[in-house]
């Protein structure tokens, strides 16, 4: 604590007191510095840990790599027809899709604007 002078009487006085003890005069408390609140700062988008998200549930998580068919009908085309085990091969790795590893549901890259769009609706 310190001493400061009465703004009436001009005496020394607790710059805790309230109130001069001498002649009675208000005293205006020792402002406390004017902590200006900081700005909401508004919360860009968070960077997603993963290149991915869910398009159902926003997991946001490295997908699964889902490739259709079987590798065993693969293998049978292979060892009795030659042509159609490539046609199957094809197929399978064109239809391959990154799905999600929690619901299965379709995974979307983030930098793409629905991506974007999922990434800010569930982070
Ligand atoms: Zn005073
Ligand atoms: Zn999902």
């Amino acid at each position: 604590m310190a001493l400061i002078q009465c703004r009436e009487c001009k005496k020394q006085i607790s710059d805790l007191a309230t109130a001069c003890p001498s002649c009675g005069a208000p005293q205006i408390p020792s402002a406390p510095p004017v902590v200006f609140a900081p700005a909401t700062v508004k919360r860009g988008i968070p960077f997603p840990k993963k290149p991915f998200i869910c398009e159902t549930c926003g997991t946001n998580a490295k997908p699964k790599l889902e490739t259709k068919g079987s590798f065993l009908v693969e293998l049978l085309l292979y060892l009795f027809f030659c042509l159609p085990g490539f046609i199957y091969t094809a197929w399978r790795m064109t239809t391959r899709q990154k799905v999600c590893p929690n619901c299965g549901g379709k995974m979307i890259g983030v930098a793409t604007p629905r991506g974007r769009e999922l990434v800010e609706r569930y982070y």
